[in-house]
């Protein structure tokens, strides 16, 4: 997930547009920024960093880069470290084709052996860099410059927004799959972006790009047409977003949006990561990591559930494994040996008390994996092995998005080391692929909103699952607490019984997550019937495949899955009920208090 900017029409200031475009996108990816401008020829300046490394570079240097046409780029990087070589705009040999990106391009690999033994040289670790190479490849054979580019899309697989700029040519060309792209329409001017706010100063009537589209922008406007060239009719709308709702795309806060972008969070976390026909998991990261015979998982609050659920799946497959509090574990005994692999699971990559655990583990001689988002962060420079779960950048302070990709990753680690023992992945292949869909489905439906109208201004709310509906009934509760400030707890469903049964009557709602229904599922719904019996109302957030829903007075619904895969959706809506929650107290939602994103301190 990047930030895109494309304009064309501005003449000398083209540059200033590009710039500001990028400066209200640096939410969308802010490890290094670049930009192309041409006509006449083509400049490129990139750095890493933020976008103030670069403009900082184009102050110093003799000349600007300079042109009537332009692109740029904030990159958040998923394919090798944010440094100048790997950030965007990438060129071809000549100099003369520059392209920018957001998403993966699956067959890069391939594409990169292809161009190699052509005698191409690369100068990035990237994906990316194999457009403008085969871009070039194509000019070269005599295609124009429309259908060169056309000729490269062809080729690539993945989930990709791009935008491409030649020396000398007075178009940006811009296709999308998979990764939003828009298009603004100024009087005299037409914009490309990411996201409206690249360029909502300047325009509010936008065309929003499908996926399979293609756009050329030009002195004249613009066109967009589908993958074969046929012209497509496409309406401008009108956007009527307030200054302050501009980087989050209209919603209200980056939590809810974050909430809603999880379908392609997920989507790039498994992005050539699941082999269908053979019914694997493909995980290239996990290439070089050696078998191990036990896991122990360090992390902290939400990391600390994601890793619950990690032990669960292990366990389930038959390895063994245990979760511990980040915090605990590099002070307390935890045993060793030499076939343990200590996983910390951060999002940040930056959070102290897993830092600490983890080098701790590592002085323990065991080997260590971290699996984060945020590419070539401490934890993925220190550790052994890296496992990237793509989220793209995460705003608001309570964790969504990534704790939905951590459950996903960790899915995909389970299964490639069940595989390597023989084990079948075809049924969770299949989950996987339906994951995304599904979750688009439980937020689109979603009734969470009117359920916490039901039970606002309750007493206390209690959160209760068995199994991996235990590490989501401690993360809904967690999400609750965390920005409505109201009192709630998470437990194992059988817990609730030998204690805290004494603070539940009608003033506490109990959120009961039954998916399935296997033995586990059967046993909640016993507890759901004792706390019915102090008169607690109950909430079910179930796939309606046991009949919790006769003890519930509501109902929060999600598609029946796979064991691994109900998980992410159940949270999702427990996520909603948050969110409405704290939005009908009035709360700090992306800030709140007393808290911050990355955790640095112990
Ligand atoms: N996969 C590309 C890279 O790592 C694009 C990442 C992005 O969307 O910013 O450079």
């Amino acid at each position: 997930m990047c930030g895109i900017i494309g304009v064309v029409g501005r003449g000398d200031e083209t540059l200033d547009v590009v710039l500001d475009g990028l400066s209200t996108l640096e939410y969308r990816g802010y490890d290094s920024a670049g930009v192309a401008l041409s006509t006449p020829g083509l400049d490129v300046q990139k750095r890493a960093g933020e976008l103030e490394n670069l403009r900082d570079a184009i102050d110093a240097g003799e000349t600007a880069p300079a042109g009537s046409v332009g692109i740029g780029h904030t990159r958040w990087s998923t394919h090798g470290p944010p440094t100048d070589a790997n950030a965007h705009p990438h060129v071809d040999e000549s100099g003369g084709v520059a392209v920018v990106h957001n998403g993966i391009i699956e067959n890069y690999q391939a594409l990169r052996d292809e161009l190699a033994s052509e005698g191409v040289t690369f100068d990035s670790d990237t994906d990316t860099e194999v457009v403008p190479h085969l871009v070039s490849r194509a000019l070269g054979d005599g295609l124009d410059p429309e259908a060169a580019v056309r000729n490269a899309l062809d080729r690539i697989e993945g989930s990709y927004a791009i935008a491409v700029v030649l020396a000398d040519e007075e178009r940006v060309f811009a296709a999308r799959n998979d990764s939003p792209l828009v298009l603004g329409v100024g009087e005299d001017a037409t914009y490309l972006g990411s996201d409206v706010p690249a360029f909502l100063e300047h325009t509010r009537d936008v065309v929003y790009l499908d996926d399979g589209e293609f756009a050329v922008l030009d002195p004249d406007g613009w066109r967009v047409t589908d993958a074969d060239g046929t012209p497509v009719e496409k309406s401008v709308t009108t956007v009527d977003w307030s200054a302050e709702q501009t980087g989050k795309s209209g919603y209200d806060h980056f939590m809810l949006k974050e909430i809603n972008e999880q379908p392609t969070a997920l989507r790039q976390g498994l992005s050539g990561r699941l082999d269908e026909l053979a019914g694997r998991v493909t995980v290239d990261q996990l290439d070089g990591l050696s078998t191990p015979g036990r896991i122990q998982f360090v992390a902290c609050g939400t990391s600390y559930h994601a890793a619950l659920f990690g032990v669960e799946a292990l366990r389930s497959a038959g390895i063994p494994a245990q979760a511990f509090l980040a915090s605990e574990y590099a002070t307390g005994p935890a045993p060793v040996t030499d076939d343990t692999l200590v996983v910390g699971v951060t999002q940040s990559g930056e959070t102290a008390d897993t830092l600490s655990a983890l080098r701790e583990a590592d002085a323990r001689g065991a080997e260590t994996l971290a699996l984060t988002n945020v590419v070539d962060s401490t934890a993925a420079r220190e550790c052994d092995h890296v496992l990237y779960i793509r989220s793209g950048p995460e705003i608001g302070v309570a964790a969504t998005k990534t704790f939905s990709s951590q459950l996903v990753a960790l899915s995909l680690f389970t299964a490639e080391l069940a595989e390597r023992d023989g084990a079948d992945s075809r049924e969770l292949v299949a989950a996987l692929r339906d994951l995304p869909n599904h979750l688009q489905h439980v937020l689109d439906e979603s009734n969470a909103e009117a359920v916490v109208d039901e039970y606002l201004g309750s007493e206390s709310y209690f959160f209760i699952g068995r199994g991996s509906a235990y590490p989501v009934a401690l993360e809904g509760a967690l999400k609750f607490k965390e920005i409505t400030y109201e009192h709630a707890e998470g437990f194992a469903a059988g817990e609730l019984k030998h204690g805290t049964l004494a603070l539940v009557t009608d003033e506490t709602p109990v959120f009961a997550v039954v998916t399935g229904d296997d033995e586990r599922a059967r046993k909640t719904i016993g507890n759901v019937k004792e706390v019915e019996a102090r008169d607690a109302p109950v909430v079910a957030v179930t796939d309606g495949a046991s009949d919790v829903e006769r003890y519930a007075d509501a109902v929060l619904s999600v598609p029946e899955t796979h064991p691994r895969t109900a998980p992410v959706l159940a949270n999702a809506q427990l996520q909603l009920v948050a969110y409405h929650m704290a939005n009908r107290l009035g709360r700090s939602i992306d800030r709140p208090r007393n808290l911050a994103k990355s955790v640095t301190v112990e």
